[in-house]
């Protein structure tokens, strides 16, 4: 580790989520440990890199149509990752340039980048807060996130590929009440999560992967995915493999991986977007 990186609290000595998915993604934001670790869940589950960008795809359909169909103007964006473009703020703000959004990730090396996720339209604004998602009222007690956001008025919730970070001994399902707790109705929740559901076995070496590099983590059935949304009205299609939800909400910019042989198995990601009534 370099006394750089040591100084911001970046441990280059362990493969981190965040490095490895920027890995997945093609990004350059990683490390030699991260590409270790992010190429052994390749050789377990070759569709990890279809995986990532379709997850990154459902974000930006999910935030058009929210932008577009349900007068959402903010966001929260918990577990941002590593700037990646098009990110949340440049798709919403693409739909309305006086778009809002909070990020925040527990990783210091996602604030080392932050300032891309800054670069807002005149019209709207945009910050980042290092926060956790197990302590939800921290996180919506910070002072920057009362300078962009409006609890009043409607929110976003986007926790995209965050929530199989959190496992059942975390609590998860009181962490997103707790969240949309804070937010009025017509407020909405965009969810993306990791599932074992079409191809057990393999998901079972990704798990041990990801906890033998000091990650916990908990990829979960469908059923388990949709408790998340308990007591909001989900859209059509409903919880959904990735790559299914919503189609034709794409921009035809790179945004789906239509050259790739999409299966559910390769995709393995519930996604669902739900609505506070
Ligand atoms: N949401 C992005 C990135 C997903 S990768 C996308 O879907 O494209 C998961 C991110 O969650 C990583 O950046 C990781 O640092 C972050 N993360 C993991 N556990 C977290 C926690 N407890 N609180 C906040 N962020 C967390």
């Amino acid at each position: 580790m370099t006394n750089s990186h040591a100084a911001r609290g970046i441990d280059t000595s362990r493969p981190h989520s965040a490095r490895m998915y920027d890995y997945y993604l093609g990004g350059k934001d990683h490390f030699e440990v991260d590409k270790q670790a992010a190429e052994t869940v390749a050789t377990a589950y070759p569709g990890i890199f279809v995986c990532a960008r379709e997850n990154r795809a459902f974000m930006h359909r999910a935030t058009r149509v929210l932008a577009r169909e349900h007068g959402i103007r903010q966001w929260l964006d918990i577990g941002t990752g590593i700037p990646t473009e098009p990110n949340l703020h440049q798709v919403a703000q693409s739909v309305v340039p006086e778009a809002r959004v909070v990020y925040a990730d527990n990783d210091p090396l996602v604030l080392k980048y932050a300032e891309r996720l800054m670069r807002s339209t005149p019209q709207g604004r945009t910050t980042y807060i290092e926060a956790d998602v197990n302590a939800p009222e921290t996180l919506l007690g910070a002072p920057e996130l009362a300078e962009v956001l409006d609890l009043s008025r409607p929110v976003a919730l986007s926790l995209n590929a965050l929530m199989h970070f959190v496992t059942d001994a975390q609590d998860p399902y009181g962490i997103v009440s707790r969240l949309l707790d804070a937010l009025p109705s017509g407020s909405a929740l965009a969810l993306s999560h990791c599932t074992p559901d079409f191809d057990p076995q393999t998901w079972e070496k990704v798990t041990a992967i990801y906890t033998g590099a000091g990650t916990p983590v908990q990829f979960r059935a469908q059923k388990d995915v949709a408790r998340f949304f308990d007591g909001l009205e989900l859209l059509d299609p409903g919880i959904s493999v990735g790559h299914r939800w919503r189609p034709d909400a794409g921009d035809g910019n790179g945004n789906t991986t239509a050259n790739e042989p999409l299966t559910d198995a390769r995709v393995s990601l519930w996604v669902g977007v739900g609505i506070k009534p």
